[in-house]
């Protein structure tokens, strides 16, 4: 069951946290069980990731258009890297390393321009505009990560 299913069969209220999530700046919340869940990401209000350990490794591919191209790439640190590249905008995420990343490089190369560019065609445009259906690129990205960090404080 997918996260969100889990949180529609709770019939949760949302309300206001009492200050934004550290993990993804979120400002709605459920109240659990002694304290309160982010709406967004699903981080436990006032955890925070320990500053000494490495943040999970969360791969995605990015598609980042600049004018009327494309950049397909990959990175496990997309705030870093997306910052080093001219773009005007973050289309979306995908989650996915090196593999999907030659994957979609397949699949585009009729429209590939060079290196990891593509012309950003109808045909790319749907696609982006199918991954964005799961949510906006970085709250994505928070909600992998707070599943991620969950999940190693569950086995931890
Ligand atoms: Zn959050």
């Amino acid at each position: 069951m997918s996260a969100s299913a889990r949180i529609v069969l709770r019939v949760p209220k949302v309300e206001s946290l009492p200050g934004p999530c550290s993990l993804c700046g979120g400002l709605r919340g459920v109240r659990t069980h002694g304290g309160w869940t982010c709406a967004s990401c699903e981080w436990r209000y006032g955890d925070v990731p320990d500053a000494d350990l490495p943040l999970p490794r969360i791969d995605v591919v990015y598609y980042l258009r600049f004018d009327r191209r494309v950049k397909i790439g990959t990175s496990r640190r997309p705030k870093q890297r997306l910052a080093s590249i001219r773009h005007d905008e973050l289309l979306a995420f995908e989650r996915g390393d090196r593999n999907l990343e030659q994957q979609r490089h397949r699949d585009f190369a009729a429209i590939r321009e060079g290196g990891e560019w593509f012309t950003f065609s109808t045909e790319l445009e749907a696609h982006t505009t199918e991954l964005r259906r799961a949510g906006e690129p970085w709250l994505l990205y928070a909600r992998w990560l707070s599943g991620a960090l969950r999940a190693g404080t569950v086995n931890g």
